[in-house]
This record gives structure tokens, sequence and C-alpha cells, in this order.
């Protein structure tokens, strides 16, 4: 079995979003020549990470309530690295996607090495397609599924139909398929995101 490891890697200097300083995560370790330990302090959306409904809805769920069921099953990777600018509707009719689906859009994104200020994003009639079949989640390579869309229509699209949303992920080595996915956010109380370890199986397990 192969295991595709989807997870950005956490670090001072990371890329983050939009290169904000205030958005850098401070990882510092102290040792008193004995023992070691190290306090991070980051913003919730460092990195990999899963967005819950309160990021974007006043009085919206928060990420604990997220149930695990729905990281842990499989999921699509669907290969768009030929899209330029942003998925639309158009982009992803031709898939087949089904209610209940979970779907990771592969980008050009996957190939960035730094953050990309024209990354691609998924649109708004696209969100709102997904969130009409009735998919459980969606996955996307970049650090935002939405930019340039005034007041976040994507983000309302999905979460107000209970689309799970994960942002970060790192799909440059995983071809275009059906896996097995294991997305494990930390059970952080009350946050409206937290980082989580993302893992793709390439064997479905019942
Ligand atoms: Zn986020």
């Amino acid at each position: 079995m192969k295991i595709y490891d989807i997870t950005a890697p956490i670090y001072n200097g990371m890329p983050v979003y939009k290169n904000k300083p205030e958005k850098q995560p401070n990882v510092e370790t102290n040792t008193n020549g004995h023992v070691t330990e190290s306090r991070i302090c980051m913003d919730v959306h460092t990195g990999t990470h899963v967005d819950a409904p309160l990021h974007m809805i006043n009085d919206g769920e928060t990420i604990e309530t997220i149930d695990i069921e729905n990281l842990v099953r499989p999921c699509r990777v669907l290969d768009l690295t030929r899209v330029d600018g942003k998925i639309t509707k158009n982009d992803i009719i031709s898939y087949d996607i089904q209610k209940g689906d979970f779907i990771l859009f592969k980008t050009k994104n996957s190939f960035d090495r730094e953050f990309n200020f024209d990354f691609i994003y998924l649109a708004e009639d696209a969100a709102q397609y997904l969130a009409s079949v009735g998919i459980t989640g969606v996955g996307i390579d970049s650090l935002g599924i939405e930019r340039a869309q005034e007041g976040h229509p994507t983000h309302k699209a999905l979460m107000s139909n209970d689309v799970i949303i994960i942002e970060g992920l790192q799909l440059e080595e995983v071809p275009e398929g059906t896996y097995f996915m294991i997305a494990a956010p930390l059970k952080i109380q009350g946050t409206d995101a937290s980082p989580a370890r993302i893992l793709l199986l390439d064997q479905i397990i019942a």
C-alpha cells in the first residue's frame, strides 16, 4: 500500500497566506540542558488545514463538531492542472461528481514553492454546483479556496450547505484517482479551523 502524505510542513518562514508576517508560525524550542520543550504560536489556518463554518458564518459550527467519519473515508483526486486562474463549473461538470463525494482538486498550485498571489481558486459557480450536488467535502492545494471574490461567496456557498473545506493540500505527487483519505484536524475546541495531518492511501479500506 502506498501512503501519500499531502500535508505541508510547518516551520518558521513557511509559505503563508499573502506572505503576511502576522500569519507566520512561531516555533520556539527551549531546553534547560536536560529537557527540551517547544511552543508553537500560529494561526489555525496555517499550512494544511480544515476550515469550520465559523470562519465565514457568524455563530457557525466550530472545528470539533465536524464528524470524523466525514474526514476518514474515500475521496477522489481530480487533476485540474490544465486550468488557469479559477476552477469554474464548466471545468468540473464532466467528472460525474456524486452526492456524498469528497473531492480534492489538484491544480498548478501544487507545483508552487512559495505563496502565489494568483493562485488557482474555486469560483463561485463551481462552489454552488458542488453544493447543489450535495458533496460532503472539497479540498484544494492553495491556502485559500477563493480569492478576489467580494463577500467570500465560495466559502459561503459551501459552508451554508455543510460542505467541509480543506485548504493547503500538497498534491504534486498524487495522480488522479480514488483514494482512502485520513484527514485528522487537531481536536481544538471552539475554533474556526485547525491544522491537520492528511494522508491518502492507494487502497480503499472498507
Ligand atoms: Zn482556512
